[in-house]
C-alpha cells in the first residue's frame, strides 16, 4: 500500500529527529499509528511515560480510556490512525512549548496530507489550537468548542475539507464522572465519519 510506504518513511525520519530539544531525553519517538487510510484521524498532545517507553501512542492510562471511548462510540481502533501534536515526550510531561510544536508539525502536516482524513478529532487544547490555527480557523477556549464540527481546508486545493473537532482531553477527564460523560457524548460526533 503506497500510503503505508509514505507513513513509513516519515516515522523513520521521526526515530532519529533531533530538531527540536525534546529528542535528548526520550527513549522512544512515538510517530503514530493505525490505518493509512483511515477517515478518522485522532491527534493527542505529546507521548507520555509509557508511551516513550513503548514507541507507541495512547498506551498508558490515557490509551485505556480511549479505548474504552472508542469502543463507546463503535469505532474500531485499527480503523482510525492515532499520533500527537510533538512526538516525543516533554520532561514531566509539561506542555509543549510552541517552539516544539513548530519544529514538529511538519510530521503532522505530512501524515495528514498522506492519510486524508475526513476529520481530525483533537484531543486536548493543544491538539484543537495548533489545528485550528493551522487550518486558519479561529481558535477559541476548549470549553466553548469541544464538541463541535468545524469545516476547514488543511492544504488547499491538495485535501478538498476537512473537520476539526475539538475534545477534552482523555487524561483530563480520568478522574472526574462529568468530563467522562461529556467526552462520551463528544466521541459521538467523531464517530459520524466511521
Ligand atoms: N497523552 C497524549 O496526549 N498522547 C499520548 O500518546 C498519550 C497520552
Ligand atoms: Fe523532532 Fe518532534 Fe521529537 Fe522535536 S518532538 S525531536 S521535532 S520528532
Amino acid at each position: 500500500m503506497e500510503e503505508m510506504n509514505e507513513l513509513e518513511k516519515i516515522a523513520k525520519k521521526i526515530l532519529v529527529c533531533k530538531k527540536c530539544r525534546l529528542w535528548k531525553n526520550r527513549k522512544k519517538a512515538v510517530p503514530g499509528e493505525g490505518n493509512p487510510k483511515a477517515k478518522i484521524v485522532l491527534v493527542g498532545e505529546a507521548p507520555g511515560k509509557e508511551e516513550n517507553l513503548q514507541g507507541r501512542p495512547f498506551v498508558g492510562a490515557a490509551g485505556k480510556f480511549l479505548d474504552e471511548l472508542l469502543k463507546n462510540a463503535g469505532i474500531k481502533r485499527e480503523k482510525v490512525f492515532i499520533t500527537n501534536i510533538i512526538k516525543c515526550r516533554p520532561p514531566y510531561n509539561r506542555t509543549p512549548r510552541q517552539d516544539e510544536i513548530a519544529a514538529c508539525w511538519p510530521y503532522l502536516e505530512a501524515q495528514l496530507a498522506i492519510i486524508k482524513p475526513q476529520v481530525v478529532a483533537c484531543l486536548g487544547n493543544s491538539a484543537a489550537t495548533t489545528l485550528m490555527k493551522k487550518t486558519g480557523l479561529k481558535s477559541r477556549k476548549i470549553t466553548t468548542i469541544h464538541g463541535k464540527s468545524f469545516a476547514a481546508n488543511l492544504f488547499g486545493k491538495r485535501v478538498e475539507r476537512i473537520e476539526i473537532v475539538p475534545l477534552y482531553h482523555p487524561a483530563f477527564a480520568i478522574r472526574n464522572a462529568r468530563m467522562k460523560n461529556i467526552l462520551k457524548k463528544d466521541f459521538k460526533i467523531v464517530a459520524r465519519y466511521k
